[in-house]
């Protein structure tokens, strides 16, 4: 490892100004062989800053810096769960699903790829159609 360590010490000489870019440790670690942790370990023991993850931008709505790359900070947008819209497979209702619950569901083995946009919907589609074959496409 002794080896490793002195070639990442070589490659961390392209940033005489000792900080580290966003990404360098990444690709410092990819070009020796080595996981990230070492490089940042290596890094700090030469006294390199870490910059940032991701540049600084200014939030559109209140204007804080921020590193949220939607240009929106943390602050003016709370994490929303994040819906998406599909059509009820029975009529042309648009149905607002969590995306993480429909992609739960998209995993589970009973998934028909149909969203209903009511129990009475699917109940009418589904009319005469033996369970059976119901999860059959
Ligand atoms: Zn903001
Ligand atoms: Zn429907």
């Amino acid at each position: 490892m002794a080896g490793k360590t002195s070639e990442v010490e070589a490659l961390l000489e392209r940033y005489p100004d000792k900080r580290l870019p966003y990404g360098a440790a990444a690709e410092v670690a990819r070009e020796v062989g080595v996981s990230r942790q070492l490089v940042f370990t290596v890094a700090n023991r030469l006294g390199y800053e870490r910059e940032s993850r991701a540049p600084v931008r200014k939030c559109r709505q209140c204007n804080r810096s921020t590193r949220v790359q939607t240009g929106i900070c943390a602050r003016c947008s709370p994490r929303k769960p994040q819906y998406i819209e599909v059509k009820c497979a029975g009529c042309d209702v648009m149905v607002r699903r969590l995306k993480s619950a429909l992609n739960s569901q998209r995993a589970s083995r009973g998934y028909t790829g149909k969203i209903f946009h009511s129990r009475e919907c699917a109940a009418a589609y589904y009319k005469g159609v033996p369970l059976a074959e119901r999860s059959a496409n």
